[in-house]
């Protein structure tokens, strides 16, 4: 009070005081009595402000800021150096304009951190910042006897034991009234304020860990409840963050967002309070969880769903593709099933397909006895084609062959030149062709008979097929005239063929009613000139033919 106290000295006396008075130590008592024993004048303010108390911004501050680095180093059990960095930038920018506030908020975030159990659990907690014994931290004043010592340092060296008795004693006093005081904010905790009031004054020393473990618990409790209000404001703001976050994974079941909303309504409906968020926030994780599990399942599930209804459209594809107006259908919904995010649109899908199936299935039971009908018919069909074709190649080999002699008719002879006209002009053979004529058939017809001069015609036909070569071919050009192609015979070669032919015609004579009737022919023999086309060259080889009419008959002329 009067003399030149140090700092420290002045704090001890000052805890004295308030303790005599039974003041509750707060900054305004603690502040008020400090000056008194300084010897320094009243600031006159009743309620002093950082600036207006040096003392308390002296000490306390650096005190704070050390344990605040010691406490930032120390390990905590749970409590991430990350978490506390950002724990002390929240404070810092919530209250960094408020000295005062900022000062107890740290304090706050200090104390819960030390509340937690350090790494190595079987060391003592690591000593708390408040040695300057001033705000309502007294339980930390008290936490240890090295605490004790450093806040009265001079207690045990300077003063003797009984002086630190005396103080130890009077402290004790003073944490009691000071949890007395705080029945009058705290109406609800005043049994446990009056129990803990009654252990501060009746514990000895050898208890006083278990004291001070039952004060830190204490503490946090008033601590967390002060603490509501903003708490209650970050568990909403972890909610909607929550729901935020999820609203993505909401997208594909309203159902779900719908239940999440109808939480949040009904935590807005009752009083706000700390364990209801907490609990509303416990089961929106769990929730999410579930749902983020139910949503692989149902993403699992509609894959699945999805493959099946491919394969299943697959198949049904290959089905019925004969029945093409299904195919377009099946695409559609190949495609409506890729697009499909939930499983009632897959759901409805599946209808549509299984009653196309139905139409498809129905179909396909008269597609498959029509199919065996249409069988039958086929193969009734492709015997028919089989025998029609034959029966065509029969025709066709006639239309090309002369009724009466067998040999190719003019047509035939027609087809046959175009061959063998373009073989020679592919080979650059000589092809001959020879025109024959009966010598007075008209007379023949006339002593004989018509059916006589028809059997002249084979007769004649017969021999020309038995003397010529098999590469040779015969037409009937006309009534008794006909057209031998000699391929691949040069022209002379060709005459003497003819010649020979009709000496023949002189050795087997026709037979008529077993009389030799004696048959002979005049020919013209033409060897085709370069690029020559038929009817030139069967031109050529009928002058020739006449020149042997005209000059005796029974003659083979070779044409120029
Ligand atoms: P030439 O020696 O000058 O050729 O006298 P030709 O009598 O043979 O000639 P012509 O052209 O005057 O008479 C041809 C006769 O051949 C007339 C016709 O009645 C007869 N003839 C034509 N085609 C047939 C046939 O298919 N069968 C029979 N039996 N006679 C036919
Ligand atoms: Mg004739
Ligand atoms: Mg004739």
């Amino acid at each position: 009070m009067k003399k030149q106290l140090n700092p420290s000295e002045a704090a001890r006396e000052t805890l004295i005081v308030l303790a005599s008075r039974k003041l509750a130590p707060t900054p305004e008592n603690y502040t008020q009595v400090f000056q008194e024993i300084s010897g320094k004048p009243p600031t006159g303010s009743t309620e002093p402000t950082s600036t207006s108390a040096p003392p308390k911004l002296n000490v306390s501050w650096s005190a704070l800021i050390q344990d605040l680095l010691r406490q930032l180093e120390t390990p905590h059990k749970g409590i991430t150096i990350t978490r506390k960095k950002d724990g002390l930038e929240t404070v810092l920018n919530r209250f960094g304009s408020k000295p005062d506030e900022l000062f107890e908020k740290i304090q706050g975030l200090l104390r819960s951190w030390s509340s937690a159990p350090t790494a190595n659990l079987d060391a003592p907690p690591p000593p708390p910042a408040n040695n300057d014994a001033l705000t309502a931290g007294a339980t930390k004043s008290v936490s240890t006897p090295t605490q004790v010592q450093k806040v009265l340092p001079q207690a045990n060296s300077g003063e003797g034991a009984q002086a630190h008795q005396e103080l130890i004693s009077q402290l004790r006093e003073l944490l009691a009234q000071t949890l007395e005081n705080s029945l009058i904010s705290q109406p609800e905790l005043s049994s446990e304020i009056k129990e803990l009031a009654r252990l501060v004054r009746a514990t000895d020393n050898s208890q006083i860990y278990e004291l001070a473990s039952k004060l830190r618990h204490f503490w946090l409790k008033l601590e967390l409840r002060g603490g509501d209000k903003s708490k209650i404001q970050e568990g909403l703001v972890r909610l909607l963050r929550l729901l935020v976050e999820n609203v993505g994974e909401l997208v594909a079941d309203d159902q779900w967002l719908h239940g999440q909303i109808v939480t949040l309504q009904e935590i807005i409906a009752n009083p706000i309070d700390k364990r209801v968020i907490a609990d509303a926030e416990r089961n929106l994780r769990d929730a999410i969880i579930k749902q983020g599990l139910l949503q692989k399942s149902l993403s699992d599930a509609k894959s699945t769903l999805k493959g099946l209804m491919t394969t299943f459209i697959d198949r049904l594809g290959e089905f019925s593709e004969s029945t093409g107006q299904y195919h377009t259908k099946i695409e559609g919904y190949g495609l409506k099933i890729g697009g499909a995010s939930n499983l009632a649109d897959l759901g409805h899908i599946l209808e549509d397909i299984m009653h196309d199936t139905r139409i498809i299935q129905d179909s396909a039971l008269r597609s498959h006895l029509e199919l065996v009908t249409a069988r039958k018919q086929a193969d009734e069909a492709e015997a028919r084609i089989k025998q029609l074709e034959a029966e065509l190649a029969e025709v066709s080999e006639q239309v090309h062959t002369d009724q009466l002699t067998g040999v190719l008719n003019r047509r035939g002879m027609d087809e046959t030149f175009e061959r063998e006209l373009n073989r020679a002009d592919r080979g650059q053979t000589p092809i001959c062709v020879a025109l024959l004529d009966i010598d007075n058939f008209k007379k023949l017809n006339d002593k004989l008979g018509h059916q006589a001069g028809d059997h002249a015609l084979i007769h004649l036909a017969r021999v020309i097929k038995e003397c010529l070569r098999p590469a040779d071919n015969v037409a009937r050009y006309g009534g008794e005239e006909f057209v031998i192609i000699l391929p691949d015979t040069p022209l002379k070669e060709g005459v003497e063929a003819i010649e020979r032919l009709q000496r023949e015609m002189t050795k087997k004579f026709f037979l008529n009613n077993n009389e030799r009737v004696l048959v002979t022919f005049s020919a013209g023999v033409a060897l085709r000139n370069a690029d020559e086309d038929q009817e030139n060259l069967i031109g050529r080889a009928d002058k020739a033919m006449y020149i042997a009419k005209t000059t005796g008959k029974n003659r083979v002329v070779a044409a120029d």
